[in-house]
């Protein structure tokens, strides 16, 4: 690969970033009169920690991790508009992406004035390094795939992504966010391999935290650096980081709510299965299932009207007919069971 110093944008290269009083002084004291806090509401009256030590330390602990190699951001949506940000130059560098597959690379290339082109899939949805190699052009900064992908619930085949890795000069994204739900391994072990890899992750999906916005991106402390460079000062408040140590302390938990939905992976396939507007169901390694269906907007809007919402991916690259649903706990997929039986008995 190139290396990071000539990949990045030159005037991120060589931006003095902003220095925050909470990064200035570091170490005990016992009297802070230099970030004009008030005194008064604490602990919530200071600035939280800029570079989230105590939060880093704990998931280098469980994803068994460098702390120094990982970067913490307002979701994986952070990073992802971080990482464009800091490698292509608007109007001039690229990235490349699958299809179909998250469509917040798009829009955050879009928001950048970054070209975002993207390589069609299989009709299985499985990868052709060859095919996304083939279209990396002078300018192709940065590839995002995602695996377990996102709506196809797949994993990518790891040689494919392997030759991605090696094949290419820039920075390779792989987006992990439901990598918990898979029994395919996370390609974190690859980091120290890899120098032009990152690996997303997030607290939105297996550990319950969406609400709070915590996402991870795991890479070499270079480009860890970068991003720290570029972020706003205290990106992740002190709310977040507090709840997100609660919830990585409660990983055992975790463990068996992730079962649970997983046993119900199972059991929803089934029993969807059995319904004749069901053409296909698509195998899946995340928390969701894409569904084939006769006249996806019809079965759409039914659910909507019985207060039942899934995705509908009818317009889709290559899904074509097809509804995401998420996996709920088993009294909410009993209950979309239900109403689909039902609209069965009304329609014939
Ligand atoms: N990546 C993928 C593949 C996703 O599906 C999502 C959320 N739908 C995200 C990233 C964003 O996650 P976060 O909540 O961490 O921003």
């Amino acid at each position: 690969m190139k290396n990071v110093r000539e990949l990045v944008r030159p005037n991120i290269r060589n931006l003095k970033p902003y220095s925050s009083a909470r990064n200035e002084f570091q170490g005990n004291a016992s009297v802070f009169l230099d970030a004009n806090e008030s005194p008064y509401n604490e602990p919530f009256n200071r600035y939280p920690d800029p570079l989230q030590w105590k939060l880093k330390d704990k998931i280098a602990s469980v994803r068994k991790v460098e702390r120094t190699s990982i970067f913490l951001g307002n979701g994986s949506d952070e990073p992802i508009d971080l990482l464009i940000r800091a490698f292509c130059e608007p109007g001039i560098d690229t990235i490349l992406s699958i299809d179909p597959s998250y469509g917040m690379y798009q829009v955050a290339a879009d928001i950048n004035h970054v070209a975002c082109h993207k390589i069609r899939l299989n009709d299985d949805f499985s990868l052709d390094a060859s095919d996304l190699l083939q279209a990396v052009g002078p300018h192709t900064k940065l590839i995002f795939l995602c695996s377990p992908n996102n709506p196809t619930g797949n994993i990518l085949s790891r040689e494919e992504i392997y030759k991605v890795l090696s094949g290419f000069e820039g920075i390779v994204v792989i987006d992990e966010a439901y990598i918990d739900f898979s029994s395919s391994p996370t390609f974190l072990r690859e980091l120290t391999q890899f120098p032009n890899l990152v690996v997303l992750q997030t607290l939105s999906k297996a550990w319950g935290g969406a609400g709070i916005r915590l996402g991870m991106a795991f890479a070499s402390p270079e480009i860890v650096g970068i991003l720290n460079k570029i972020k706003y000062p205290y990106n992740i408040n002190q709310l977040t980081q507090e709840r997100a140590l609660e919830l990585l302390n409660r990983e055992e938990a975790m463990k068996g709510e992730l079962l649970e939905i997983l046993n119900e992976r199972t059991r929803m396939e089934t029993a969807l299965r059995e319904f004749p507007f069901v053409k296909k169901i698509f195998p899946s390694d995340a928390n969701f299932l894409l569904v084939k269906v006769d006249d996806p907007n019809a079965i759409y809007h039914y659910l909507v009207e019985e207060g039942i919402i899934v995705r509908n991916r009818h317009t889709v690259t290559l899904c074509e007919g097809c509804l995401r649903i998420t996996i709920g706990a088993p009294e909410q997929n009993k209950r979309l069971l239900e109403r689909l039986a039902e609209r069965l008995l009304i329609n014939g």
